[in-house]
């Protein structure tokens, strides 16, 4: 059966007879493995859609165990990205989550909706920007990955935020500061301290507000973090919050080599 479909290389691999493996995050099909004979060297424009950071559109083969690439035309590449080392750095980190978050065959449209959008951010940044680029695109992953952490009452004893001193908005902040990433989100105090007297507790009390911060990230368009960018301290800070949360709950452990 043909089908035809948008989609990012996320890897390939060189495979028995000349051939590849091209491991593609499609938008109708989600990722999937094709092979082809095509290399990247080769004179084609097929040839250029098997690239890294380059979004094109496949015609694809769907055999019984295994999809092969048919024709292949580039829509837009990000070549770009390759010429500046943090640039690089922060899209390779997010073809790699990618690779690992994603299951086979399993379609997730709004996952590549935003993944453009932060290829077209990137392209875009200044370079000092892209890592708070990649963290808006990481903590607005959670919800469509099923694993949004609690932000709105303490996520062991319920207890709402209101209680704490904040007020309907979320404002007022300043009363629940700790984060656990062992319980999957915001905590109070009583909670956190019956949680690490059972051993296996990885709580943060960052320095900055962090509801307010994961708030900020996750509501905000991601084209706002092209200009935004975090004091390097809060960056380092919540960087390590987000790849221990990443790790355990996605196992994805790919944004600590950024810190
Ligand atoms: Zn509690």
């Amino acid at each position: 059966m043909l089908i035809t479909s948008e989609g990012l290389v996320l890897r390939q691999r060189k495979i028995a007879n000349n051939r590849r493996m091209i491991v593609i995050f499609t938008r109708q099909y989600g990722k999937i493995s094709a092979g082809t004979s095509l290399t990247e060297k080769s004179r084609s424009r097929a040839a250029l859609a098997l690239r890294p950071f380059t979004f094109s559109e496949y015609e694809l083969f769907k055999g019984r165990e295994a999809y092969s690439i048919n024709s292949a035309s580039v829509k837009k590449s990000y070549f770009s990205v390759g010429e500046d080392l943090d640039r690089f750095m922060v899209a390779s980190a997010f073809i790699n989550f990618l690779d690992r978050v994603l299951q086979e065959e399993e379609p997730m449209p709004g996952l590549f909706d935003l993944s453009l959008e932060f290829m077209d951010s990137v392209a875009r940044a200044s370079a000092g920007t892209v890592r708070t680029l990649l963290y808006a695109f990481v903590v607005k992953s959670f919800s469509m990955l099923g694993v949004m952490p609690e932000i709105t009452c303490c996520v062991n004893c319920g207890r709402e935020l209101e209680s704490f001193g904040h007020d309907a908005q979320g404002n007022a902040p300043g009363k629940l500061k700790l984060f656990s990433v062992s319980s999957g989100g915001v905590i109070c105090e009583d909670c956190a301290n019956r949680e690490k007297s059972d051993g296996d507790a990885l709580i943060y009390r960052p320095t900055f507000d962090i509801i307010d911060t994961l708030r900020f990230f996750m509501t905000r368009p991601l084209s706002t973090f092209e200009k935004v960018n975090l004091k390097k301290e809060t960056a380092d800070s919540f960087g390590q919050i987000i790849a221990e949360y990443t790790s355990r709950y996605l196992g994805a452990d790919i944004l600590s080599e950024l810190l």
